[in-house]
């Protein structure tokens, strides 16, 4: 699948309905839907690896007994086994009566925290009949969040009815919109360009979508590289745009350095590790707080939704500004009583 050896995890659960982490992020009401563990495509920043720590060995341990050959984590694709099986007995009793019955309950399922949704037709048919039985089974709304140019055909090839269209929410990762920088750091996935088609096909149809400018790295003009990524989007028709800057777990931001200087592109590179790296704590902090500061002069209080992690250094500042959009995360802003939910 898309260049990868595919495995398969027997998990017991596709559904999570007591999530905070995302809850906190405002991406969802505490439910996620992830069919698979190890995506298709390959993003240098991606951190899923480092979360399935104690998931994806076992998984990986087996391929290497049966075929001699040991692969990292980002080399294959894990999908959980017997996907829809799972969501339809989380779904419904062995009566085959409704577990979450009342119409009204709207919360909004995010899909997906560990995979690309819509990565090649196999997957996006996976989550056209995981999105039905939820669609028709529950009163949920769903948000898809995908770097493919294919899920707009969910809606546009009626892969999902249309009497369920109202309660679908469409976004693109589009941290840059430079296709190169995007080829570099997030291998195998759609051009941003034709994402950005995907978005305003669905806008132009009025679907519902949502913007996700994310990760976005250290910039040289972050007025105009706010400016000119939010025009792309068109965010006066996103319900709400999430952004944040490059998130630092496992090994994403050596991978992505390498990438952005493997594929020549120095001065991207140049920018990031000027901000990174030992004692660059303050230069961090800088490139996240002129990056939001830029999206506040785009984006509406309201719409605007900024994920920052904060310590008690910078707790401060940031809980000043939740006002503007900051979603404050982590344990500080846990004790501090800043978070969003
Ligand atoms: S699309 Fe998302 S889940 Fe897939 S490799 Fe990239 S960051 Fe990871």
């Amino acid at each position: 699948m898309n260049g990868k050896p595919v495995l398969y995890r027997d998990a017991k659960t596709v559904l999570n309905v007591n999530n905070n982490a995302f809850k906190e992020k405002l991406l969802c009401g505490g439910v996620i839907l992830n069919l698979g563990d190890a995506c298709a495509y390959s993003c240098s920043f991606c951190y899923v690896g480092s979360m399935l720590r104690f998931h994806a060995p076992p998984v990986l341990s087996a391929y290497t007994l049966t075929h001699g050959v040991t692969l990292p984590f980002q080399k294959v694709v894990i999908r959980r086994q017997n996907a829809i099986d799972r969501l339809r007995a989380q779904l419904l009793d062995r009566k085959g009566r409704r577990r979450y019955s009342d119409d009204d309950d709207a919360r909004v399922v995010f899909s997906s925290t560990t995979v690309d949704v819509a990565a090649n037709m196999e997957l996006l048919r996976e989550t056209a009949e995981a999105c039905n039985m939820i669609l028709q089974h529950t009163g949920w709304h769903i948000r898809l969040l995908s770097k493919s140019n294919l899920l707009h055909l969910l809606v546009a090839n009626e892969m999902i009815p249309s009497k369920y269209h109202h309660r679908l929410i469409f976004g693109f990762s589009t941290g840059t919109l430079h296709d190169n920088v995007a080829k570099a750091i997030e291998s195998g996935s759609a051009t941003v360009s034709k994402r950005l088609e995907s978005l305003h096909w669905l806008q132009d149809n009025d679907f519902r979508t949502f913007g996700m400018i994310c990760p976005s790295l250290p910039q040289d003009d972050y007025d105009s590289f706010s400016s000119d990524i939010c025009a792309a989007i068109r965010v006066e028709k996103c319900e709400h745009v999430w952004a944040e800057p490059l998130n630092v777990r496992g090994e994403s931001l050596s991978r992505t350095l390498a990438a952005l200087r493997a594929a020549g592109l120095n001065a991207e590179a140049n920018n990031l590790a000027a901000v990174s790296g030992a004692g660059k704590g303050k230069a961090w902090e800088d490139y996240a707080r002129m990056t939001f500061l830029a999206h506040t002069k785009n984006i509406e209080p309201g719409k605007l939704r900024f994920l920052q992690y904060i310590d008690t250094g910078t707790a401060g500042w940031w809980g000043e500004r939740r006002r503007l959009g900051a979603v404050l995360l982590g344990k500080t802003a846990k004790a501090k009583l800043l978070t969003a939910v």
